[in-house]
Formats: structure tokens, C-alpha cells, sequence
């Protein structure tokens, strides 16, 4: 059964030893979606300091950045690296928030449409991949869609739970069928959970001796890994 051995026991232990994630870190919608951009391919840490600068400059709304010079604002997004890429990312998301008529309230995007047509909408969005939308759609909207990133695959597959090669709806749709449809709360915990877990336990070389889940790991299985064991000070 699913719920035993699979992504619902995944979130039930990893909860208990992580407890509450608090995600995603941002102090407005708008800003969780100016996130989602500047987070591709970079490390939070940079795309914190490029939201520092905008904070700095009090432009952190549709209307302030569109009304911007581009080069402008691409200096200010300069540590998100690949920032004249974002910034032509971020000025389409701006539009399309303005086009759809919620550049003052951007989380009102979230009652013009159900999920599937919101999702295709932001993907029409240049520079908007499906991580990026699904990052948007759950955690700038609180709508109940699951995110699936390296992380996701790399502990679902060493897990057991998730086959290689699996398209990125694929692996979405085979946590969503564990999950209740409508439960944002656990889908948000669910993948902040897995990048903390993918952060500090499986890395590239997976600190398998001292993770969470290694009891129910087949990856920690195969490599006879022994049982949890406390931190070394
Ligand atoms: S036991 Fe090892 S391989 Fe399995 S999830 Fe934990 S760190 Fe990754």
C-alpha cells in the first residue's frame, strides 16, 4: 500500500526528523514568483542577494520593475547569475501578470482559472519551465500542485520509488496519486522536506549512515548501509 511504504511515509518521517520547512521564503506572492524565475540553475544564496537588491531599490512589484530600464534591472539581478537570461524572464512574467490584469495583486492569478489552464498559461510564459510554473502555482498561489525538481528524482529513485527516465509529469503524477487532491500543506512541506533532505543527506555522495530514511531506503539496502546514526559533533 502506497501510504505505507511510499511518498505519504516519505513526508511522515522526514516531517518528524526535519520538522516544519516554513516555505518558500519570501514576504510576498510577487516575490515567490520572483523567486521562482531566479532560482533556476543558481543557488539560493545568490537569488537571495539579488532580492535584496531589488528590495533595496523598492521595486519589488509588477509595476516598479516593468516601469525599470532593462539594464537596470538586470544589474540588480546580476548575482542570480545568467541574469540578462532572467532578467528577459522576469520582464515576461511581469507582462503576463499586467496582460492577465493582476499586476497590483498578482495571487489573483489563482482565482481566474483551474490548475490545469493556469499551469499551461504560465508555460506559455517565455522562460517558464514546469518547475518554475508548479513552484508558482503552489507557492505564490496555495494551489494543491506537487513540485518535482533534481532532488525529487534523485531520493524517489534511490528510494525505490520512482523508475530513471521518467518524464517530469510522470514523476509529478506518481507522488500526486499518494497525495489528497486538495492538500496544499502537504504538498508544500513535501518538497521543501525533500530539497533539505537532498541538500544535506542525498547528495551526489549520499550520507546514507545518518539519514532519515535509510531504513526504508533500497539504494542504503544495496549498500548494507548501517542504521541511523547520530551526528558526529
Ligand atoms: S538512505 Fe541514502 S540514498 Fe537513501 S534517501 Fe537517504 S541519503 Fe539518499
Amino acid at each position: 500500500m502506497p501510504g505505507e511504504n511510499g511518498w505519504l511515509a516519505v513526508f511522515r518521517t522526514l516531517q518528524e526528523a526535519f520538522g516544519p520547512q516554513e516555505w518558500w521564503p519570501a514576504q510576498s506572492p510577487f516575490e515567490v514568483m520572483v523567486g521562482a524565475i531566479l532560482t533556476q540553475n543558481t543557488a539560493w544564496r545568490n537569488v537571495e542577494k539579488a532580492i535584496a537588491n531589488l528590495r533595496a531599490a523598492d521595486i519589488l512589484s509588477v509595476a516598479a520593475i516593468l516601469t525599470l530600464p532593462e539594464g537596470d534591472l538586470a544589474e540588480l539581478l546580476r548575482p542570480s547569475g545568467f541574469y540578462r537570461i532572467k532578467t528577459g524572464r522576469l520582464l515576461a512574467l511581469c507582462r503576463f501578470l499586467t496582460a492577465r490584469g493582476v499586476d497590483a495583486a498578482p495571487e489573483q492569478l489563482a482565482r481566474q482559472a483551474a490548475v490545469p489552464a493556469l499551469r499551461r498559461d504560465l508555460l506559455a510564459v517565455h522562460g517558464v519551465g514546469e518547475e518554475t510554473a508548479d513552484s508558482i502555482l503552489l507557492y505564490a498561489l496555495d494551489l494543491p500542485v506537487m513540485v518535482v525538481d533534481a532532488y525529487t528524482r534523485r531520493i524517489g529513485s534511490r528510494l525505490g520509488l520512482l523508475e530513471d527516465h521518467l518524464s517530469y509529469i510522470e514523476v509529478q503524477a506518481a507522488i500526486e496519486a499518494e497525495l489528497e487532491p486538495g492538500d496544499v500543506a502537504v504538498r508544500n512541506a513535501l518538497h521543501a522536506l525533500l530539497v533539505s533532505l537532498g541538500k544535506d543527506y542525498c547528495r551526489p555522495r549520499p550520507r546514507c549512515n545518518t539519514c532519515p530514511l535509510n531504513m526504508r531506503c533500497a539504494y542504503a539496502a544495496g549498500q548494507q548501509c548501517r542504521p541511523r546514526q547520530p551526528e558526529q559533533p
